[in-house]
């Protein structure tokens, strides 16, 4: 049978009312593009012509975006793939309070400009007093660029063979730093690095020592590196790349580097990610000097690393509110993960579904923390069911045969969205 004929033309189906909503809200074209869909689900034969508009309004996307939220059960705390941190509800409003007009760089006070960002560098000094001054810029990466360009464009930059590393996806520090125009001086051996190693490599044309904490792997065996304490005696600056964002200690995280000892110790510049441990959004953060930071802040270059209005606010509020989340996940017990795993795998196993609470183990990730094992619980699922739950956005991972959705990473808040989320994936599977 031909439908072809009876299926309703776009303007007809975009005027129906229920449909006038969702073209407010997302826009003409992404609303034209799920009536194409429908329209053409008429055509096949699939759905009656009668029911287009229904269709194309069941399909539509909740946001305006190709990129969607997903539930994080892979166990794997910093996933770079998911978007690293989730940000706190704290930080979200604040992001989402500055997304119209904001007085990011104006000060009420006096109607003149104002200093940008100022509430997220006082927050950031606030909760790194080690620090005399802070800056921000668009990531860990663009830090490192900056230090380098503005204080070893031309000169030197000294560093250990055994943290010349690749961060991920195939970018690696040290080409990222050589694309400066700074040359690296690379001395000692992959396994063992003295602090005479780093004091015979030094002269005129020194820059900065540059300290690169080997995040995401580790050497074991016949090492050693010299310390940031063993190098501020050198006549020249260190720069400390910590990575992942700890601004102080975490007893949980014992060989984790953190901000505050890295100055202590005597590093001139500490640079790290904002959106690691730290659990806010992708920034780059730099402590430290404040003579050396205001050369990198007049720095040409700043302007183009410079961060936006919202990450500025959701920095602020991550620094000054309530824990994010990944310091509780991180801190969560095995017993709180296992009594969710339970009343979960109970749920669905209640609704005929093949589920099961097991032991799981999973980890901080992002490059930070690459030894340490988080112990806790998961649903296990057939594996079979992977392709449907992430139809449904919900990101387990495969292990042994099974999938699990790991509860590590999964905010406590979001239980009922997996439930739901699992059983409308696996209805009928
Ligand atoms: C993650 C990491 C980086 C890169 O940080 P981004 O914020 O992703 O740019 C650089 N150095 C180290 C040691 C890291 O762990």
């Amino acid at each position: 049978m031909d439908h072809r004929r009876d299926v309703p033309r776009t303007d007809a189906v975009l005027a129906d009312p229920r449909l006038a909503p969702a073209v407010a809200r997302l826009g003409r074209r992404i609303v034209k593009a799920a009536v194409a869909a429908a329209q053409e689900r008429a055509r096949d034969g699939r759905i009656p012509p009668g029911r287009v508009a229904a269709e194309a309004l069941r399909a539509l996307p909740e946001h305006a975006t190709v990129m969607r939220p997903v539930l994080n059960a892979t166990g794997v705390l910093l996933h770079t793939n998911l978007g690293r941190a989730p940000l706190s509800d704290a930080a979200r409003d604040a992001a989402a309070a500055v997304a119209g007009c904001a007085d990011v760089e104006y000060d009420l006070a006096t109607g003149r400009r104002g200093p940008r960002g100022a509430g997220a560098l006082a927050a950031l000094r606030a909760a790194c007093p080690a620090a005399e001054a802070a800056q921000v810029v668009n990531n860990n990466a663009a830090a490192l660029v900056l230090a380098a360009t503005a204080l070893a464009a031309g000169r030197e930059i000294v560093v250990s063979r055994g943290e010349l590393v690749e961060i991920g996806d195939g970018f690696r520090l040290p080409d990222l730093l050589a694309s400066t125009g700074a040359r690296l001086r690379e001395v000692g051996t992959t396994n063992r690095t003295t602090a005479a190693d780093y004091a015979a490599a030094l002269g005129p044309g020194t820059g900065f020592v540059l300290k690169v904490h080997p995040s995401n792997f580790r050497i074991e065996g016949f090492t050693s590196a010299a310390s940031i304490a063993d190098l501020a005696a050198l006549p020249v600056p260190v720069v400390a790349d910590i990575g992942s964002g700890l601004l102080a200690p975490d007893p949980a995280l014992p060989d984790e580097p953190d901000a505050a000892t890295a100055l202590r110790d005597g590093a001139a510049l500490v640079t790290a990610s904002g959106d690691k441990l730290l659990g806010g959004p992708q920034a780059g953060l730099l402590l430290g000097d404040a003579a050396l930071l205001e050369r990198l802040r007049r720095h040409p270059l700043y302007r183009a690393l410079r961060v936006g209005k919202m990450t500025l606010a959701a920095l602020e509020a991550t620094l000054t509110g309530p824990a994010p989340p990944v310091t509780r996940m991180l801190h969560t017990g095995a017993g709180a993960l296992r009594a969710r795993a339970e009343a979960l795998a109970a749920d669905l196993a209640a609704s005929g579904l093949d589920a099961a609470a097991v032991p799981a183990s999973g980890a901080v990730g992002g490059g930070a923390a690459p030894g340490v094992a988080l112990d806790g619980h998961a649903v296990a699922l057939p594996a079979s069911a992977e392709p449907a739950l992430r139809a449904h956005r919900v990101i387990g991972r495969v292990e042994g045969g099974r999938l699990l959705l790991d509860l590590r990473s999964l905010d406590p808040a979001d239980d009922p969205a997996l439930r739901s989320a699992v059983r409308t994936a696996l209805e009928g599977h």
